[in-house]
């Protein structure tokens, strides 16, 4: 990899290569870095029966049509190949199998710190980009928010996390299933053709409306953004609690003969504690708890000391050139879907060449007033 680029882009997933195709379209010196091996691999990691929940005609990023008639539910790998055909289409630059380790800033250009991922390390050392502008797309779920009495429980309980978990067949039952939220009903649906299982947490609802209808998902997509009262006021009520499952009903979860629990509160010799005071003894445990961010190898001062996240306003933070893309309510409703992707990045990029030609007259200007 080149040692300097006018642009570095952390990450190509769907917010990455929405920047870069911005970025490509005005000629830009960019690249894409991602860790992945493949383009596309955030998807392929997901159980294996992940539909989205977005139909095909509003699953695409500019340029590029979803391979798929527009009212039908792309699979996950259906959505990592199209991901990866769009970065060969546009013939966008990623580095993959990099890894970002660090970002700061050294006599006012970004300084990005890089190593080798996969099994491909060969020929590969640590090395160093310097940047002008930086826009991390890395997403915001990182890690996963596991209870600390986890530790506490039986060895003979398998514990599974949401990300490792693939399919049925990769567990025993009765499988207790922590977090009712849309994850977590996912597994169970998925899990209860093949075992008992048990579904803890709070239940918040369900969202049975079609979804598989585009216009419905563009006319969201419009209004519901900050520009709006009607949208301020449904982007601050879905914010304020856990968004309802979406596509599986609790009518549906009872036929396939999944259990609802109170949400487990500890442990008691090695098994888990319901709120209700009962133990109940799973063979398998699959934690679908959330995730936190983690932009810790951020060594710059723009993140909330509460929340963990940038503060910017739509991805534009205080620190001039450092930009952030995919964040939650970047800006609409749809920000956190494919959907919503493509104007983000365009706000973002609009604002990267602004930025770029005031600072170039700057420099001219300087020069004229000094002149050699
Ligand atoms: C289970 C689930 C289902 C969803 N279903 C839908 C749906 O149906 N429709 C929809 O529109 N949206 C859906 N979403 C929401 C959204 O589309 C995804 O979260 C999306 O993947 C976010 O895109 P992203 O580009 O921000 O992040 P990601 O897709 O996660 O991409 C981030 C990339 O950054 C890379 N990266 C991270 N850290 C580093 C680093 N330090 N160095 C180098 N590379 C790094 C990662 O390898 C990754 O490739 C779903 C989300 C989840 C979790």
């Amino acid at each position: 990899m080149q040692a300097q680029v006018d642009v570095a882009v952390i990450g190509a997933g769907q917010c990455g290569l929405a920047v870069g195709r911005q970025l490509k379209m005005r000629n830009s010196d960019f690249v894409l870095i991602d860790r992945c091996a493949r383009v596309g691999d955030s998807w392929r990691r997901f159980m294996d029966s992940l539909r989205l929940v977005t139909p095909a005609g509003v699953s695409a990023l500019t340029g590029l049509a979803f391979p798929a008639p527009a009212r039908a539910f792309p699979g996950k790998l259906e959505l990592a190949d199209y991901l990866e055909n769009y970065a060969d289409a546009f013939s966008l630059p990623c580095e993959l199998n990099v890894e970002v380790r660090r970002v700061r800033t050294i006599d006012g250009r970004f300084t990005i710190d890089l190593s080798p991922t996969g099994s491909d390390k060969g020929g590969h050392e640590e090395q160093s980009l310097v940047a002008n502008s930086v826009v991390v797309a890395t997403g915001f779920l990182h890690e996963l928010r596991i209870p600390n009495f986890a530790e506490e429980l039986d060895p003979t309980i398998n514990q599974l996390t949401m990300s490792d978990y693939l399919a049925p067949d990769q567990v025993s039952g009765p499988v207790l299933v922590v977090g009712a939220g849309n994850s977590g009903v996912q597994i169970a649906h998925d899990l209860a053709p093949a075992h008992e299982v048990w579904l803890s947490g709070p239940n918040p609802g369900h969202f049975l409306f079609d979804l598989s209808n585009p216009t419905l998902w563009n006319i969201a997509h419009r209004l519901f953004t900050p520009r709006n009262p009607v949208g301020r006021r449904f982007i601050a009520m879905i914010q304020r609690k856990e968004p309802p499952v979406i596509k599986i009903s609790e009518k549906r979860l009872r036929q396939m003969g999944v259990i609802r629990l109170p949400k487990v509160s500890g442990t008691e010799n090695g098994y888990p504690v319901l709120a209700d005071g009962h133990t109940v003894r799973p063979a398998t445990l699959v934690w679908s708890t959330g995730f936190r961010s983690d932009f810790s190898w951020i060594h710059l001062p723009v993140f909330d000391a509460v929340t963990g996240l940038p503060r910017h306003t739509r991805g534009i933070t205080e620190i001039e050139g450092l930009y952030f893309m995919g964040l939650p309510f970047q800006y609409g409703f749809t920000s956190h879907f494919i959907r919503g992707v493509d104007r983000d990045a365009a706000n973002i990029v609009e604002h990267l060449a602004h930025h770029r030609l005031a600072n170039a007259e700057t420099t001219l200007s300087d020069r004229s007033d000094h002149p050699q």
